[in-house]
């Protein structure tokens, strides 16, 4: 292998490079990325950056490229892909291995009016300069990043309204339920949140809803998800389904191609389904077992999931995956309606734990993650009480 091609200048194409050189590779090494900055963390984008508390400099991601002796082209974007070649908009890339990490865009809707998206830092920093007291703010979509625009435009003095579609704040990551616990947490932030509601465009002076009426507003920010980015990987050849789909091996269908990140839906053995996870610690994972893939080693990626959000004062935590069958039944760590910190267990049918998610209880989080990995089965009874330690159940 003389050559490897990065493309998506992110947290997972940066990773990928420094596993690469980890795992004794020294051969040629070429990072594209379409953005003009240098690779950055993006979580605190919609927290710190978005709360004044801290500058853009602080989200660069570290990176010694005269060590990893990487030839690293900023705002180079790939146009397409063929066997052994990259297309971008600066010419033609050859490769032996290549690794697809371009992550993902946000979705937006309809209509002529401007809506404000957040996925990079001029976003942060253009919807920053609008909050201030006073100012209207429209948020479509109570989930993660929703609440955490929610939480900062509340913080400046704007008047918020959040508009979500479901019948809960989260309920497309957690369902419905699980959700509801989030609601009070609007109202206590002097937030106005509009449940079932649908958007039907976004115009110059706010919204219409699907129902015809309007809600005026200065500032809309749609928050209702991403699309992994591999439109530039169509007519390839490789194979696609709600992103890049990999085995185990974070392998693509392609001989030498492997994806990472946001963009890869990869087989996970433990959970026995496929997952997309569009999370900090996915991108920061995954690539040393695609370098290893790149380089003919035997690595399997098999993690437990997890991401954290800071949303209304509070630290919310999840580690595992509990859609689908798998989850059988529910059990609560404090009463999310009387209690400042709680969690919910999802147990298997035979009660082994399969999620957790804490609010405000980081050890919960912390054992929980580590009962998932290692399978145990747990007594149901003691996993209700609060005050008995989650490795103690
Ligand atoms: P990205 O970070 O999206 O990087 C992909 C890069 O590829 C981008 O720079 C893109 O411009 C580039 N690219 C795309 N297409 C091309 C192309 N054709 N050619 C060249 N380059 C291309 N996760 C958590 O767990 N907790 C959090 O609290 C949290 N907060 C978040 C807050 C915000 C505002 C956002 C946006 C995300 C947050 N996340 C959080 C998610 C986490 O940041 C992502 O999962 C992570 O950034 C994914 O990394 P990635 O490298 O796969 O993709």
């Amino acid at each position: 292998m003389n050559s490897v091609v990065v493309v998506g200048a992110g947290l997972a194409g940066v990773r990928s490079v420094e596993a690469l050189r980890a795992h004794g590779y020294d051969g040629r090494i070429t990072l594209i990325g379409e953005e003009r900055h240098r690779p950055y963390d993006r979580p605190p984008l919609s927290k710190a950056v978005l709360n004044r508390e801290k500058e853009v400099d602080s989200t660069y991601v570290e990176l010694d490229l005269d060590a990893l002796e990487i030839d690293w082209r900023q705002a180079v974007a790939a146009k397409g892909l063929r066997p052994g070649v990259v297309e971008t908009t600066e010419g033609e890339l050859p490769y032996d291995g290549l690794v697809i990490a371009t992550g993902a865009t946000p979705i937006r809707l309809r209509g002529e009016g401007p809506q404000h998206v957040l996925r990079t830092i001029d976003d942060a920093l253009e919807l920053r300069d609008k909050l201030a007291p006073g100012v209207r703010v429209a948020v479509i979509g109570a989930g993660w990043i929703g609440a955490e625009v929610t939480t900062a435009a509340a913080r400046a003095g704007c008047e918020v309204v959040v508009v979500e579609a479901g019948p809960a704040p989260l309920s497309a990551a957690l369902g419905d339920d699980a959700g509801a616990w989030t609601v009070p947490w609007y109202a206590e932030t002097g937030v106005e949140l509009r449940l079932s509601t649908r958007v039907a465009s976004v115009d110059h002076d706010g919204l219409t809803l699907a129902d015809g009426s309007r809600i005026e507003a200065d500032v809309v920010v749609t928050g209702v998800g991403v699309r992994p980015a591999v439109g530039w990987l169509s007519g390839s050849g490789i194979e696609l389904a709600d992103g890049v789909v990999t085995d185990e091996h974070l392998r693509t269908s392609l001989p030498g191609v492997v994806a990472v990140g946001d963009c890869a839906a990869w087989w996970s053995r433990r959970f026995a389904r496929r997952l997309r996870v569009e999370h900090w610690d996915t991108a920061l994972g995954a690539p040393d077992v695609a370098a290893a893939a790149i380089l003919g080693e035997d690595a399997v990626y098999d993690p437990v999931p997890y991401f954290w959000s800071e949303q209304f004062g509070h630290m919310v935590q999840y580690a595992g995956h509990h859609a689908g069958p798998r989850a059988a039944r529910r059990v609560l760590r404090g009463d999310p309606r009387t209690d400042a910190k709680w969690a919910i267990c999802w147990l298997t049918g035979d009660d082994r734990l399969t999620a957790i998610l804490t609010v405000d209880r980081p050890r919960d989080l912390v054992q929980g993650r580590r009962i998932v990995e290692g399978g145990r089965r747990l007594d149901a009874r003691r996993l209700a009480d609060p005050a008995t330690m989650l490795r103690d159940c």
